[in-house]
């Protein structure tokens, strides 16, 4: 029995002592096939020599140099390569270590862009219900998951909450999807006007929303209608990628498919594709320029930021997908992992919705296809499918919640870039053993 804490007192999880290429393997010598890329992280598969190599040579240069001192090649590569792909607009790149710390960080960007320009009034945050941005208390404030955030009221930052873009759910019948996009992204206007358009400092949201419900892209021009409104009333958008964006969507950013760009944009989990902790704020111009013209001084700052190892992963992890073409195979292999769900459970009774973008998809799991009720959440069929899958040689990543954060489950799949058809043939068959089982 280990000292070491796990999130769950009930768990004991199994240990993992190697992993090569879509394998992880137990102490027990049990393999399992990594088809969500732990949560949407593990792009490039497990034991990538080009990523390995570039570790040992920056362990072999130097391995940590304070940012307050030096920077280092690897980092000002990294951020040079970051923005040269990134939307339109953006002109900088800014690294910290992981998702909920580039949340908190372009949180508090946002807030000082304001304060430089004498705009101390806007301090209200807008998200969605039912999103989640990260786990730091900052971050879990913007959320609006009421289950994660329920037992750590009062809360650090007071955010309101508009509802999801989420079609299945909430798509009325014979509403088509222009109709639909309008009355979705019509919330965030009636929430400024309500709080007074002065007041409001900014919108966050995830463009294709992960953990929370499940691989849910936007309907029809959603993100263009939510970018006008912002600009309408001088309201940031944050888009926060850190599990949509880095390629998982087919596109190195998902918001490209939207024909957007934010003001500021979280990444991470892609990012260093799991070889190290590594995230990223990118921040446009103008967000720059009112610090750069103002105090001059970003008031944000970790010990870690641009550590050059998490930045030669990263670098070697980005340098691979865009050398051997892999957002190409995200693709042609996420519209076979599509057509591969729709036949295994395209008339499956209890799993009423496929959807997702590239190597990002999901079921979602329903008690009654008709009515779309969800199962009893005190049959946990998420942890039972994740459990069932897991003895089937699989790892996914279901969800309970979809819903409203307690009704409702989903299962994710992301699995890595380098992914074959051979592979997704053995996951989905897997799956669709490991659902039926659960539900047996
Ligand atoms: N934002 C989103 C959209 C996420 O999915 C996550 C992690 N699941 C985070 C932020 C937080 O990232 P991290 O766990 O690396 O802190």
């Amino acid at each position: 029995m280990t000292h070491l804490l796990h999130r769950s007192t009930r768990l004991q999880p199994r240990r993992a002592v190697a992993a090569s290429g879509l394998t992880i393997t137990d102490s027990e010598g049990r393999d399992y096939i990594d088809a969500c890329g732990g949560a949407a992280v593990s792009c490039l598969g497990h034991g990538h020599p080009d990523v390995i190599a570039a570790l040992h040579a920056q362990a072999d240069s130097i391995a940590y140099a304070h940012t307050g001192f030096f920077t280092t090649e690897a980092a000002e590569r990294l951020g040079d390569r970051l923005v040269a792909d990134a939307p339109e607009g953006i002109g900088h790149a800014y690294l910290v270590s992981g998702g909920s710390e580039a949340v908190e960080a372009a949180l508090k960007l946002a807030r000082q862009y304001a304060t430089e320009r004498g705009e101390e009034g806007r301090r209200h945050v807008i998200a969605r219900r039912q999103s989640y941005h990260g786990n730091t208390l900052g971050a879990l404030a913007a959320g609006g998951n009421e289950w994660r955030r329920a037992q750590f009221r009062p809360l650090l930052m007071e955010t309101h909450h508009i509802a999801p873009c989420f079609a299945y759910r909430e798509q009325r019948e014979a509403e088509s999807d222009a109709d639909y996009a309008a009355r979705a992204a019509g919330e965030l206007e009636t929430k400024i006007r309500e709080l007074g358009p002065e007041s409001v400092l900014a919108f966050v949201a995830e463009p294709v929303v992960g953990a929370t419900a499940g691989a849910v892209p936007p309907v029809g021009d959603y993100f263009k209608r939510i970018r006008e409104i912002c600009d309408r009333h001088g309201v940031l958008l944050i888009l926060d990628e850190v599990m949509c964006g880095m390629g998982r969507t087919g596109t190195l950013h998902a918001c490209e498919q939207e024909g957007i760009s934010p003001d500021l944009m979280t990444v991470a989990k892609g990012l260093g594709g799991g070889y190290q902790p590594i995230g990223a704020v990118l921040l446009s111009e103008k967000i720059y320029d009112a610090i750069s013209t103002g105090s001059g001084f970003f008031q944000h700052g970790h010990t870690y930021m641009g550590h050059p190892m998490a930045a030669a992963a990263a670098l070697a992890v980005q340098e691979v997908i865009a050398r051997d073409d892999l957002l190409a195979n995200v693709r042609e292999m996420g519209a076979h992992l599509r057509e591969r769900l729709t036949g295994a459970f395209g008339s499956h009774p209890h799993v009423g919705d496929i959807r997702g973008r590239g190597l990002f998809q999901a079921i979602e799991m329903v008690a009654d296809r008709e009515s779309k009720a969800p199962f009893d959440p005190a049959q946990k069929l998420h942890a039972r499918i994740k459990a069932v899958a897991m003895e089937e040689g699989l790892m996914v990543y279901p969800m309970g919640g979809t819903i409203d954060g307690a009704r409702g489950d989903h299962v994710l799949l992301a699995p890595p870039f380098i992914v074959e058809r051979a592979d997704i043939d053995r996951i989905v068959e897997r799956l669709a053993r490991a659902v039926d089982r659960a539900l047996g």
